[in-house]
């Protein structure tokens, strides 16, 4: 990742970056817009103490093509984008560096519009939403879906249902053994739906107080995290962080299915192919986790908020999952490559409208 800067932005064709500073409240950052091809370039904010500023600006770029393709494959009309701050979220976020980023996105006249991401909270939304209308994720006294794992996590399970109908003959997960790894906020809720589902979970966590919860509310068993990749189960659910399955943990895998709602779950692209070699059926990770932000972001659509309409959105991952799997069995892809197919036709599709229907000159 040597590259200069701006070659990564042509080979990605990289709508713009902003750099953003702001020197009394320290805030340094970066807003990366992909591509507004669908609408507006949308994406949560991150703040982390990167170690450089390149690594910070090269996160928000790779954190927005990932947007641009979720969103694309998801059916929604938003672009990608991301914006990072460098610095610790427990000792050097504030009030004024949040706003002073929120009167910055407002200065972009609608082109970012931003949500939660790791080091950010529903309420830092709010203060940004102080300043600006451009904030996706809004608790519900803002006139936000406030918590969306549990739709997060619903998507999940569609998704998982959708693999063990390829994989098994029936999306049926009664007397399944789920692995789960992470029990925060969405693993909790998974784990809620696949008890009730009748799945049996073996889960594990960093935290010991999370497991003990799991024990207590749903009896499941739990393991050590370093031995979750060794259960004797029907599906794998990465549930924690990234980066996940590599060449030590795939072949330890037991799972006919890896189904979960961690991002960017391979450590390479390769491994999504050894996955499939091993003849594992996998669900694409941002097609699956995109449950939440369908809920979220049917506010913003016609006619605003309908129940009905952002829950069918969230179910609709369970055809979007064998959609993917339909498309790489027709064209020998992997599915994760068959996914991004499906996002690369939607935005050639309709960037091409636009280049074909210029606006009419009178
Ligand atoms: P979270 O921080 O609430 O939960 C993650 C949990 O994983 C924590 O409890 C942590 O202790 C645990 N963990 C970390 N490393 C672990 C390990 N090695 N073994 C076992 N447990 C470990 O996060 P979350 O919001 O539940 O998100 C989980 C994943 O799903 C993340 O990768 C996130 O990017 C992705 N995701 C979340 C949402 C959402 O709606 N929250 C949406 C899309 C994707």
């Amino acid at each position: 990742m040597d590259a200069p800067l701006f070659d990564h932005m042509r080979r990605h064709r990289f709508k713009k970056v902003v750099l953003v500073n702001d020197t009394a409240s320290g805030l340094r950052g970066a807003i990366a817009i992909h591509s507004t091809v669908l609408g507006p370039a949308t994406g949560g904010l991150r703040i982390w103490p990167y170690a450089d500023e390149r690594a910070a600006i090269l996160d928000a770029m790779r954190l927005a093509v990932g947007m641009t393709y979720k969103y694309a494959a998801a059916g929604l009309d938003f672009g990608g984008g991301k914006a990072v701050l460098i610095g610790d979220p427990r000792r050097d976020k504030s009030e004024a560096m949040l706003r002073a980023l929120g009167r910055m996105i407002d200065g972009l006249g609608g082109e970012y519009v931003t949500g939660e991401d790791v080091g950010t909270t529903l309420a830092d939304m709010e203060t940004i939403y102080a300043e600006t209308d451009h904030v996706l994720t809004l608790p519900e006294h803002c006139g936000g879906a406030g918590d969306i794992s549990p739709a997060t996590a619903l998507g999940v399970l569609e998704a998982m249902r959708a693999c063990a109908k390829r994989a098994w003959g029936s999306p049926e997960l009664a007397g399944r053994r789920v692995a789960l790894q992470g029990l925060g906020v969405v693993g909790s809720q998974l784990l809620r739906l696949l008890d009730e589902a009748g799945a049996k979970v073996i889960a594990c966590d960093l935290d010991p107080e999370k497991v003990a919860r799991a024990e207590r509310e749903h009896g499941v068993e739990t393991v050590a995290p370093e031995s979750i990749y060794d259960q004797d189960v029907d599906v794998f659910a990465p549930c924690a962080l990234g980066a996940v399955l590599d060449d030590e943990t795939i072949p330890r895998l037991r799972a006919g299915i890896v189904a979960g709602a961690a991002n960017n779950v391979f450590a390479a692209a390769r491994h999504a192919a050894a996955l499939q070699e091993r003849g594992i059926v996998y669900a694409v990770d941002f097609i699956a986790n995109a449950g939440g932000t369908i809920y979220d972001s049917d506010r913003l659509r016609k006619g605003g908020f309908q129940t009905a309409r952002a829950w069918a959105g969230v179910h609709r991952i369970f055809a979007r999952t064998e959609q993917v799997h339909t498309l790489a069995d027709a064209e020998g892809l992997t599915y994760q490559r068959a996914a991004e197919r499906i996002a690369e036709r939607r935005l050639e599709a309709l960037s091409a409208v636009r280049l074909l229907d210029p606006p009419q000159s009178t």
